[in-house]
């Protein structure tokens, strides 16, 4: 479809990279955890909600660190498109639909405003992130989808949202200009850099204990009390408290990046039911071309091959809430000590930012107006959660098939225990077991990245076995 629309120059195909292309720069790491330590605020996780949260208490007395597992930023942060824009596809009119005009005016003006302050902040922070105001549009190719834009657009002006009716590439649009696009990791690096001496990096959460009036967190054998606890670790990787899996779906999608002769500086995503998106950064085009759920993934190995000309291919995933609002603040009504944020959609910028706000006001006992609507323990509406376990259950029924592209793949038990083998081209074993620790989910092998993932809940581990994205905790490495 996006051949009708754009026209590329061609490259040659041998130094396509399996990466995302904000990840092909170089990172420097702080020091780890190498004390027991006490403190009023433990954030967990150092992805743009992590670091958003931190940023936002430095100016205040409680004293806060920020523990990550690997390094900060190289989790879904830096494997996303990186607008900042409140114009999020056919998000919006879903908020609608399921709660209703007045929620999703709130929603639109939370965005707003974290569109806003994310700009302020690289702007009084002096962040080198390549921020680049550029227009938003949200258009349409599918004629019965008309009448929807048509609804976008009346309550966007019914918002005093300044929109205005357009065409992009010859179709019906919407565009607004009070958007940007910028460089995720590089925004994340900054950050470090700001507040690196709250920051420890290479320390993974391992155990979480609650006591009468903290927590006792256990990270590279050394144990942290911590009176509040901020979970930032895009999926918990427990179970319980909040039972998270049933609360939500996981959405993988695909993305490309080429250099492209006529770059622009627009960004874009088409509001029907097949999801495109795209944007430029410097000479490149990055174009997100399709998004499926963890029952129907498919790992379009041809599609990629197909389009072996780009520069940089890979995969992403987010986690989409039963109601599309996202998770932020505490998990249980009765007890602040323990937050969460994430569930963003898709949109993780515009919600990390506001919602560290709402992280912080909860944290000082402040008003804010978003505290209700993030309330991560709001009612849920039963038939979503069923349908979303569904979506989990056909997923795990997938995975335990072992037959999701696996031709690579050999299945057999060793010691009694369920393994999968992957044999590469130097003809060398990689040998794992085929379990996600998290929910004993069946593993599907992806050879585009090369790594193991879990369709369920969206654990992804490297092609030897060390867990490299949650919610798992564990590594799945085979030992005799
Ligand atoms: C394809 C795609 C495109 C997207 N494009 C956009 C876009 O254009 N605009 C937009 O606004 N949003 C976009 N998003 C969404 C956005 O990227 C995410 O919502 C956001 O990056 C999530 O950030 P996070 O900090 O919550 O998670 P992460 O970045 O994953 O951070 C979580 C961190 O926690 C750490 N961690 C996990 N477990 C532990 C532990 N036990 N101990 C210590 N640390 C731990 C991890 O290592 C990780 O670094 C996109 C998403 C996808 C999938």
């Amino acid at each position: 479809m996006f051949k009708k629309i754009f026209s590329f120059h061609t490259i040659d195909g041998d130094d396509m990279k399996s990466m995302s292309i904000w990840q092909d720069i170089q990172s420097t790491s702080l020091n780890p955890v190498s004390k027991n330590m006490n403190v009023d605020v433990l954030i967990i996780g150092g992805g743009v909600s992590g670091l958003s949260v931190l940023c936002q208490l430095k100016n205040y007395s409680l004293k806060t660190i920020l523990v990550e597992r690997g390094l900060c930023g190289y989790g879904v942060t830096s494997k996303s498109t990186a607008k900042i824009t409140y114009l999020q596809g056919s998000l919006l009119e879903k908020i609608r639909k399921f709660h209703g005009e007045d929620i999703a005016s709130r929603y639109l003006q939370a965005e707003r405003d974290g569109v806003f302050l994310l700009q302020k902040i690289i702007k009084e922070e002096k962040i080198l992130c390549d921020l680049e105001s550029s227009p938003s549009y949200l258009f349409c190719t599918q004629e019965e989808n008309f009448e929807r834009l048509q609804k976008e657009y009346d309550f966007l002006l019914k918002n005093q949202v300044k929109v205005v009716k357009t065409r992009f590439q010859g179709k019906p649009a919407l565009k607004i200009e009070d958007s940007y696009t910028f460089h995720p990791l590089k925004y994340i690096q900054g950050l470090k850099k700001l507040l690196k001496e709250h920051i420890f990096e290479n320390s993974k959460v391992e155990k979480i204990v609650k006591k009468d009036s903290f927590y006792e967190v256990l990270i590279n054998g050394y144990t942290i009390r911590a009176k509040k606890i901020v979970l930032a670790t895009h999926y918990p990787y427990f179970l319980k408290p909040f039972l998270f899996p049933f609360k939500n779906h996981v959405e993988t999608s695909y993305v490309v990046a080429r250099k492209e002769d006529n770059p622009s500086h627009v960004n874009a995503i088409n509001i029907d039911e097949s999801v495109v998106s795209l944007r430029y950064y410097q000479d490149y085009l990055i174009y997100l071309f399709h998004s499926e759920t963890a029952s129907k993934r498919s790992f379009l190995k041809e599609r990629f091959e197909k389009f072996s000309s780009w520069d940089y291919e890979w995969t992403n995933k987010d986690v989409i809430t039963n109601d599309y609002i996202p998770f932020i603040g505490s998990l249980n009504k009765q007890d602040d000590s323990f937050l969460f944020l994430g569930g963003y959609g898709t949109w993780g910028f515009s919600n990390a930012t506001i919602g560290s706000v709402v992280i912080k006001d909860i944290l000082l006992e402040k008003h804010n107006p978003y505290i209700s609507l993030f309330a991560p323990y709001r009612k849920l509406k039963f038939e979503r959660l069923l349908t979303d376990s569904f979506c989990t259950i056909e997923a795990i029924v997938k995975s335990t098939k072992n037959n999701v592209n696996n031709q690579e793949v050999i299945y057999k038990k060793i010691d009694n225990q369920d393994v999968a083998i992957y044999i590469d081209e130097n003809k060398k074993e990689h040998i794992v077991l085929n379990q996600c620790p998290h929910m004993k989910c069946g593993l599907v092998f992806n050879p585009l990245e090369k790594t193991w993932d879990c369709l369920c809940h969206g654990s992804r581990f490297s092609i030897d076995g060390k867990c490299i994205e949650g919610p798992s905790n564990l590594d799945i490495s085979f030992k005799k």
